[in-house]
């Protein structure tokens, strides 16, 4: 039985006061509600201040990346060591890191097994670009990043890993993936590698999320799809909205 899963990713959104303002106000809201994991994964700065305020909580705290080193010379970067400091989950290969700062499949594959050998959950992003969607290409370009993603990953570590699939061109633009569609791009492009690498029985405990434009309004189409476990939420995970869809996975 795969537990929902609902991860917000501030992106690079709020600073310390507007952090702790928004986690006063839905935190309690989101206590109310059983049987989902809730994770923030909030940017560098607001890590101890989130981190502190969720120390009690059941919801979740994590980055939006993680450096495949634990220390060294890499300006800009953060270690998982560092990210253990304030929660234990970190979103690798968001699409937005591939396209603006040079994410490559195999950086990602970088990065999550240093995640996963210092027992962070991450939240590994694939997806499509609009381009490769048009022209036929997205089971392809997915299984591609998945086999790559996942090599050198041993089955042991996939207890650690949740899988999000986001349409490049259905993030932040309002124009949300069909959900039937979606479940079947995660059944054909990201189930299917995970069984061909896995096999059966581990491939069926990973969660797999929808992201892409998820509102409060349509969270629960998502949901109700076998192959969707949860969404990551970029825009709504800002506003209380996020309860909304919080509330459609429990
Ligand atoms: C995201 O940032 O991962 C995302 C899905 O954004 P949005 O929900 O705004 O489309």
């Amino acid at each position: 039985m795969r537990k929902p899963f609902v991860a917000g990713n501030w992106k690079m959104y709020k600073t310390v006061r507007e952090a702790v303002e928004l986690i006063d106000e839905i935190q309690p809201k989101i206590e109310e509600l059983s049987g989902v994991e809730t994770v923030f994964c909030v940017p560098f700065t607001c890590l101890s201040a989130v981190a502190e305020k969720l120390k009690n909580s059941k919801i979740g705290v994590g980055t939006q990346n993680v450096h495949w080193e634990t220390q060294g010379a890499f300006t800009g970067e953060i270690s998982p060591l560092m990210v253990k400091e304030f929660g234990k989950y970190a979103i690798i290969g968001h699409s937005e890191r591939r396209s603006f700062f040079g994410e490559t499949d195999e950086s990602v594959n970088m990065r999550l097994q240093a995640a996963l050998n210092n027992d962070l959950v991450a939240i590994v992003c694939v997806g499509e670009s609009l381009d490769q969607n048009e022209n036929g290409k997205t089971e392809e370009v997915i299984t591609r990043q998945m086999k790559i993603a996942f090599t050198n990953i041993p089955k042991s570590q996939l207890k650690n890993v949740v899988i999000a699939y986001e349409p490049i061109w259905a993030i932040g633009t309002g124009l949300a993936c069909d959900p039937l569609k979606a479940n079947e791009i995660i059944k054909y492009s990201i189930r299917k590698p995970l069984i061909e690498m896995y096999g059966e029985d581990v491939a069926k405990e990973v969660r797999v999320l929808y992201g892409g434009s998820v509102k409060g309004s349509n969270a629960k189409e998502y949901f109700l799809q076998p192959d969707i476990d949860g969404a990551l939420v970029g825009g709504a995970s800002l506003k209380p909205e996020f309860i909304e869809i919080v509330r459609a996975a429990a």
